[in-house]
């Protein structure tokens, strides 16, 4: 499948009565085209059937450079870039360094996002769809703490307290959807996830499986069509589409736990000396001291039994693997 000529705003259907916005990411990595080509296809479904709709769906399209030449990400990582100074600076429309090829398409999306937050007719809602250089079935991330600290509160209409607030619906909108969540991402800094959830947006990410696979693109379409459902957007009336993609999802994840936490992140520093050992799937259950990865000549074992967690097998990206266990 081509993506052909990606713009920002892949595509928006909006209903005539007010309610909520949801807003869809896909392509914050380059090398995951699979969330732009789930939204094209929720897009022309709704165009084809004309659902009764209230609020606004918006579908975006993250890191344009990028995805033009399918690589995770051309000077920086697009998803490690929405950092607290970066975007204190964005929101106080003070001037932020423009030196990498990612600066300039965060000043885009930047001014896109506040631009939909302006003409939002009821709570805005944000889904990010991201895949896996691993094999994984699909899961979601949340935020389980305030993404800038307790004090950081310098989005102008955002009220004190609100990201909490924030933290609290993604939550519940992750546990609508029958894929198991993951918290404890504070290894992780200056995601979109971080930036939306302190702008006060409902936010959540759903992982879909490993970028190439086709059922990452259904497992999106999943992700994007029930989220328009239980925000709102959707009514009862399309309850059969609905009940197809629960159940699609809720039968590749029903043997897994419902929330897992991260409690290890392997960093590296020189992607070209890690290797992680061959065939870990994503959430591949692992015996404590099993060899794993290979960095700079030294075998590194599990500390003890656990799963494995999105084990890198790309040439880019400095999250090595994760170890995660099940939430109490
Ligand atoms: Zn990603």
């Amino acid at each position: 499948m081509e993506l052909g000529k990606i713009e920002r705003l892949v595509g928006h259907f909006s209903g005539q009565e007010p309610g909520p916005t949801l807003i869809v990411m896909g392509g914050m990595h380059g090398n995951e085209p699979a969330g732009i080509f789930a939204s094209r296809k929720i897009l022309s479904l709704l165009q084809e059937t004309q659902p009764f709709f209230r609020g606004d769906f918006y579908a975006l399209a993250g890191n344009l450079g990028a995805l033009e030449v399918g690589e995770r990400f051309i000077d920086q990582d697009f998803n490690r870039c929405w950092t607290e100074d970066v975007v204190q600076a964005l929101v106080e429309g003070k001037r932020v360094p423009t030196d990498s090829h990612e600066a300039h398409e965060r000043y885009e999306l930047f001014c896109m996002i506040e631009q939909i937050a302006r003409q939002a007719r009821g709570p805005i809602y944000f889904l990010d769809l991201h895949s896996t250089s691993s094999q994984s079935l699909p899961f979601g991330f949340i935020l389980d703490f305030e993404p800038y600290g307790e004090d950081a509160h310098f989005c102008p209409p955002i009220e004190n307290g609100q990201a909490a607030v924030a933290l609290e619906v993604g939550r519940k909108m992750v546990d609508l959807i029958p894929v198991p969540t993951v918290t404890g991402l504070s290894a992780i800094h200056g995601t979109l996830l971080h930036y939306m959830t302190s702008r006060g947006f409902l936010s959540y990410v759903i992982e879909g499986g490993q970028h190439r696979a086709n059922s990452t693109i259904l497992n999106h379409e999943a992700g994007i069509f029930l989220s328009l459902f239980d925000c709102g957007c959707l009514t009862d009336e399309v309850s059969e589409k609905v009940d197809f993609y629960y159940n699609m999802l809720q039968r590749q994840t029903q043997r897994l736990p419902r929330e897992f936490e991260i409690f290890y992140r392997h960093a590296v520093r020189d992607n070209s000396h890690f290797k992680m050992l061959p065939g870990y799937a994503n959430f591949q259950e692992i015996d404590s001291g099993e060899e794993i990865a290979n960095d700079h000549g030294d075998v590194i074992c599990a500390p003890e039994a656990c799963r494995i967690f999105l084990p890198l097998y790309q040439n880019q990206g400095d999250d090595g693997f994760f170890l995660v266990r099940e939430a109490a």
